[in-house]
């Protein structure tokens, strides 16, 4: 069976959140996994930009998306995802924000793509319920997953970002937003492991920028410094790692998936593997 590497990114979470949130099932996780606390994102820290560097394996600079409206300018580069598509495993995104389908390289290379944008607002202030929908944005991806047999996925989760936005980073919203994630997070990565064909994947966890007040365009530690979590067969458990930089996350899933690393990617592969 081919391996199975399911990549969730959780928007706009600082490590630090982490601590002072209750998060039962980051912390199990935690508990059985390869981990780094102190790593760091690219600059500029937002969504699109980092995004494009967790996929891409290179900075800004070179990728060339500078802000939440841009595209990659760059021609003939073989991301992680076209790496997968290439060895012939199905490649998945499951987004609530479609400009992410922009950050895995060729989107022909993209075999499935969920899409749904759960909330609404309009001039910073949400319109109607978050958490319901959200709620029901992330019960739909098993029925994806069983749907299609995808081996590397990308699942976005936004709520913690969102409410940044809204009332400030470290706010109560916020934090709370980060337990409900945590919950549903939780719920998800049980359900995936029911089935049978997923029994076995493992789950890269990360984030892809930190926040202080209400922003997170400026180049501070409280922006900069992200997390992630690696856990599967084959991983160290309970292992931390010093440092990481997001620009190692390419190589690290090309590795775990037996692909080819580019060698134009400017991370390098995480010491997470136990040989
Ligand atoms: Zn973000």
């Amino acid at each position: 069976m081919k391996a199975k590497l399911i990549i969730i990114t959780i928007d706009g979470v600082r490590s630090d959140a982490l601590v002072a949130a209750r998060t039962p099932v980051l912390d199990e996780i935690k508990s059985q996994a390869s981990y780094s606390m102190n790593g760091q994102t690219i600059y500029p820290c937002a969504t699109l930009p980092a995004h494009t560097s967790l996929f891409y394996g290179i900075k800004a600079e070179q990728h060339g998306v500078l802000t939440n409206e841009s595209y990659p300018t760059i021609r003939n580069f073989t991301t992680l995802f076209d790496e997968a598509w290439l060895a012939d495993y199905k490649t998945g995104a499951y987004v609530s924000w479609f400009q992410l389908t922009n950050t895995y390289g060729d989107r022909e290379k993209l075999n499935y793509v969920h899409f749904n944008r759960f909330y609404k607002r309009r001039e910073g202030r949400l319109i109607g319920d978050f958490y319901d929908p959200y709620e029901s944005y992330m019960r739909g991806l098993c029925g994806f997953l069983r749907q299609h047999d995808i081996d590397l996925l990308h699942f976005y989760m936004e709520a913690p970002d969102v409410w940044g936005h809204f009332n400030g980073w470290m706010s109560k919203e916020y934090l709370h937003a980060i337990e409900v994630s945590d919950r549903l997070l939780g719920r998800t990565i049980d359900e995936i492991r029911a089935i049978p064909t997923f029994a076995e994947t493992t789950f890269l966890i990360t984030t892809d920028h930190g926040g202080l007040d209400k922003e997170h365009v400026e180049d501070t530690p409280e922006s900069r410094t992200i997390w992630f979590m690696a856990m599967g067969t084959g991983i160290k458990q309970n292992y931390a790692l010093k440092e990481f930089s997001i620009l190692d996350l390419a190589p690290t899933c090309a590795r775990r998936l037996a692909l080819p690393i580019n060698p134009q990617w400017q991370g390098t592969v995480l010491d997470i593997f136990t040989q």
